[in-house]
């Protein structure tokens, strides 16, 4: 940073600290909001920050502020920043930086740390915990700074570690004494580095993309996949050109949907089956070959060598992890789709044998499904509160839309179509409940966008304590909670005693309430009707609300459609 610039950061003091340099540094490098928990040692940091100019927005507890951080850094492509307490702090950050690092988004988690000199020594100081060896494993890198002069270079490598080539999460440890500790003004201005193209673009290596044009060239029944990762790489203009000038059907993964909108004509995603077992050439695009897609393998891929495989990723060694990969496109999307697209001129699409067979079973497969999408049955079923919202959605495609649960998860992803890029927020690759509430928060925060979290009653447990922090900052957040009053169903019994069954809850608990208990708005609805107007009102009214949605405890299945990953016991039921 030039002299000018630093003069004009420390105009009023002579002095600097380690709380200010953290703030500046991340002003600096355009960071805005802090998702945070306060407490021993970062109390002070988070006063200052906010004092500074940044958003503090904070929580009731760590594992939200970091599910929010991440789902920030995904949305914006900076890295969504969390700030947390030391030892037991930290840990309920580290889930969420364990979940950004997995689903390849930026993040840095900033946690305070006890005295270096007795934790390695382990003398039983307060919170005592090496919490950059503990970190290490389960994020992209962890740094520790111990002096002031080293923070301008701890927060760039972390932005830069977070952003460049596949993104992921970070761990930056601060331990207590670093945040006090003082430095010349002027020198620690100039200290600091403003990162310079953190993720620079990766250009495929020119052969690689011959032998992808001829890969694709030589493909009869092609389609494409985009994943979140073409999502989160924000070239949706090229993404769109590349789809149209192909031709090709595509689908997308869960929070690619509305990429290119799901009413596209050549959207197949009500034709997956079809598409994943019958195509001879997938082309996956920000989409990893993961358990979300059987691993590319089984009978939901049609018969084994069937099919060739083209993968753009900015990730190297994501290549053959699960399937031979024909022609691997390593570098970043828009470079990639850009290049591939410079060789499409006069592209020859694909037959209408092809694209007509899937269109029609997109339309039959539609066609089946949009009488149970309109029933008005009380008590409700899934098709019924979710044919609703869809059309909510489709009157207002800017807003955000959260979602997790089994059912409400499952159900949710195939009957609301989705418009715009980015509006779907869900679990992710991991699956993991508890990310709604958190998510919530950045979802309004990040895009000012009303939101609508879709939530099975039990995901909502995991973080509805953050009613509250919906609430205190007044964010236009409308919660669905999908009570069917246990996990999966509510209508499990116990065979032998009195306890409830361990997937079984307060029949028709009254969740209206907990928003109400907060000053929000709650409304109880048992019909489509009911909950229709009640989302609408919300969105008109922008208050912070939770929509009761009573749910038929018969209407679920186990584990939603993933059962099958459940393993069963050869012991005979009695
Ligand atoms: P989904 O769950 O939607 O299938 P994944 O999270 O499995 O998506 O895959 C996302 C992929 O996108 C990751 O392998 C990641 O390396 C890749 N990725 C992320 N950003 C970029 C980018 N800018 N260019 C290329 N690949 C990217
Ligand atoms: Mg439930």
């Amino acid at each position: 940073m030039d002299g000018d610039a630093a003069e004009a950061i420390v105009s009023d003091r002579e002095l600097t600290d380690g709380f200010h340099m953290v703030i500046d540094a991340l002003k600096l490098n355009g960071i805005r909001t802090i998702y945070h928990v306060p407490g021993i040692p970062v109390t002070d940091l988070g006063r200052m920050a906010q004092a500074e100019g940044l958003r503090v927005i904070s929580f009731r507890h760590e594992q939200h502020a970091g599910y929010a951080a991440a789902a920030a850094g995904y949305l914006t492509g900076l890295p969504g920043v969390c700030l947390t307490v030391s030892a037991p702090g930290f840990l309920n950050g580290l889930t969420a930086l364990a979940h950004a690092t997995t689903n390849c988004w930026p993040m840095i988690l900033i946690s305070g740390s006890s005295e270096r000199e007795i934790v390695d020594l382990q003398q039983g100081d307060y919170e005592e915990m090496d919490q950059l060896a503990v970190a290490k494993p389960l994020c992209k890198a962890a740094y520790r700074i111990l002096h002031a002069r080293d923070i301008g270079v701890g927060i760039a490598r972390a932005i830069r570690t977070a952003l460049s080539g596949r993104p992921g999460g970070v761990y930056l440890d601060l331990p207590a004494s670093l945040l006090g500790q003082a430095m010349d003004a002027v020198e620690g201005a100039e200290s600091l580095i403003r990162v310079v193209d953190p993720a620079p673009a990766q250009l495929p290596a020119s052969k690689a993309v011959d032998r992808a044009i001829d890969v694709l060239k030589g493909a009869e029944r092609p389609l494409v996949i985009l994943g979140k990762g073409a999502a989160y790489a924000q070239c949706d203009e090229t993404v769109r050109r590349f789809v149209e000038t192909s031709g090709f059907p595509y689908i997308a993964m869960s929070m690619a949907k509305g990429l290119l909108p799901d009413i596209h004509p050549q959207y197949a995603g009500a034709a997956r089956s079809l598409v994943l077992k019958d195509s001879d050439c997938v082309m996956l695009v920000g989409a990893r070959l993961n358990w979300l897609l059987g691993h590319g393998k089984g009978r939901q891929w049609g018969e084994p060598g069937s099919k060739r495989f083209v993968h753009v990723d900015i990730e190297p060694t994501e290549m053959d992890s699960n399937q031979s990969i024909d022609a691997p496109l390593v570098g970043d999307i828009e470079s990639v789709l850009e290049s591939l697209l410079e060789r499409m001129d006069g592209w020859k699409k694909p037959s209408d044998a092809w694209t007509g067979a899937v269109k029609a079973k997109v339309s039959a497969n539609v066609d089946r499904m949009a009488p149970k999408l309109v029933n008005n049955s009380v008590p409700m079923d899934f098709h019924g509160a979710l044919g609703r919202l869809r059309r909510v959605i489709a009157d207002n495609p800017d807003a955000m839309l959260v979602n997790e649960g089994a059912n409400t998860l499952d159900f949710a992803r195939s009957i609301i179509d989705m418009y715009k890029p980015r509006k779907r927020l869900d679990v992710g690759t991991w699956g993991v409940m508890g990310v709604g509430m958190g998510t919530s928060v950045a979802a309004a925060v990040e895009t000012g966008c009303p939101v609508i979290a879709v939530e099975g009653d039990s995901a909502f447990g995991f973080s509805g304590m953050e009613v509250e922090t919906i609430c205190r900052y007044g964010l236009p957040v409308c919660i669905v909670v999908f009570n069917n009053s246990g996990i999966y169903r509510g209508t499990d019994v116990n065979p032998v005693g009195e306890d409830p069954a361990p997937t079984v809850f307060v029949p028709e608990a009254r969740y209206d309430l907990m928003m109400k208990a907060f000053g929000g708005e709650g409304v109880t609805a048992r019909s489509p009707d009911d909950l229709e107007r009640a989302v609408r009102e919300a969105l008109d009214s922008g208050k912070p609300t939770l929509v009761n949605a009573i749910i038929d405890p018969a209407a679920g299945t186990e584990s939603g459609r993933i059962g099958n990953l459940n393993p069963q016991s050869v012991v005979k039921k009695t």
